[in-house]
């Protein structure tokens, strides 16, 4: 059994009372009034005075605030949701100097996510009860699934979304366990355009049942809601709402598919091989964009990359510049050309190759090339720009935050 300890975050739905409810909608609304507003005199300081303003000197800020008659509203919440928002903002500078990130926007009240972040000095976890600080009586959370035995979570995130349902997510230590898969176990995945993914074993993957009537439904509150004029302002409301609650629902199924898809190949393999594609480019090219969207691939590396590390298996990455379509995975020659629309080719040697299987095989055997190199070890360049074929990824810390709904 692989064992590790690791943050992870889990994700109930709840239904708050008429007073939980205003409580929390005033805590969203004093959030983004702090993290906006120190956003703004983060802003001057830099534009006006070159000065960098640290987490300190925002949380004096913060007091000053609160001791004004116009924002004395603010000391009527939970002090540590605010607090927070300063050291999210505090974040999102440091991603800006480090270049990895944009400079960061305001918060605006219709479309930024709408959630509060409780350390442990700001509620209480106790026989399975969850009350938040400001609160009498303890939130009435559905808990659709278990934490783990003796869980204490060092840090609870209430949000709501825009199709109006709260969900509070708990982050928790944890000690995921899984059997060792078979010995040499191992599997390629080619992210598809016709199949969602195509595995190296000739099994092809397809979009979520109901994922095609959903994204017509979608299409549909969507132009309802292009329609309704400015001026109209609670059926715009409501439609808009109405296209929140169906993308909503479209996210959630494609999750729980995701989660049951990963889980099966990362218990079943020791390595994973997948390919590196830039999706931000390939998002360029109309007719791949939808069918990258729809496929999640995105979120389904970043799951594969987390269960991978919970569970001590191997992922490997191959360079986006790895021609896996245009070689045989039978004989080894690789084509000049092969357009997007050839699904099924027939190679010199006389194997007939389905496009995406045979993929998903080159991906597999470059995966394996290195890991039979070992750590460290580069295996021959041979693609364009000298750059290796191959790369072996560092799998980033698991991820924490409300992005990772694991499902075990
Ligand atoms: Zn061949």
């Amino acid at each position: 059994m692989a064992t590790i300890h690791v943050k992870r975050a889990f994700k109930y739905r709840f239904y708050p009372t008429d007073a939980q409810a205003a409580e929390l909608s005033r805590t969203f609304g004093c959030v983004r009034k702090v993290y906006n507003m120190a956003l703004q005199a983060r802003t001057e300081a830099w534009t006006l005075r070159r000065e960098r303003v640290n987490y300190n000197a925002m949380s004096a800020m913060l007091t000053a605030w609160k001791k004004t008659e116009e924002l004395a509203y603010l000391s009527e919440v939970s002090s540590v949701p605010l607090q927070q928002a300063l050291r999210h903002l505090q974040g999102a500078f440091a991603n800006f100097w480090a270049r990895r990130a944009k400079y960061p926007t305001f918060k605006s009240r219709k479309r930024s996510r709408k959630s509060a972040e409780y350390t442990s000095s700001a509620f209480r976890f106790r026989d399975g009860e969850l009350t938040l600080a400001k609160m009498a009586e303890p939130l009435a959370v559905v808990w659709s699934r278990q934490l783990p035995e003796g869980a204490a979570p060092s840090t609870v995130t209430v949000s709501q979304d825009s199709a109006g349902r709260w969900f509070v997510s708990l982050l928790c230590e944890d000690r995921p366990t899984m059997p060792n898969a078979p010995a040499g176990s191992a599997v390629g995945i080619d992210a598809g355009i016709t199949a969602l993914v195509t595995l190296s074993t000739g099994e092809k993957v397809t979009n979520p049942r109901h994922e095609r009537r959903d994204r017509e439904r979608l299409a549909r509150a969507q132009r309802n809601l292009a329609r309704k004029a400015p001026g109209d302002g609670a059926n715009r409301a409501k439609a808009r709402f109405k296209v929140g609650r169906v993308y909503a629902r479209i996210a959630d199924r494609r999750r729980d598919f995701l989660h049951e898809l990963t889980t099966r190949l990362v218990r079943d393999n020791q390595v994973v091989v997948i390919e590196d594609l830039a999706v931000r480019n390939m998002l360029k090219n109309r007719r791949l964009a939808r069918a990258i969207s729809d496929a999640g691939w995105t979120e389904m590396r970043s799951m594969l990359e987390y269960k991978c590390e919970w569970y001590g298996r191997e992922l490997v990455v191959v360079d986006r510049w790895f021609p896996s379509s245009k070689l045989c995975s039978a004989c080894g020659i690789l084509r000049s050309e092969m357009p997007l629309n050839v699904r099924e080719w027939t190679c010199d040697c006389g194997t007939t190759h389905d496009r995406d299987v045979n993929a998903a095989k080159n991906i597999l055997a470059a995966g394996l090339a290195v890991t039979a190199c070992g750590d460290g070890v580069r295996p021959q360049r041979s693609t364009p720009g000298g750059q290796s074929s191959v790369k072996q990824e560092v799998v980033p810390p698991p991820r924490t935050r409300a992005a990772a709904q694991p499902r075990g």
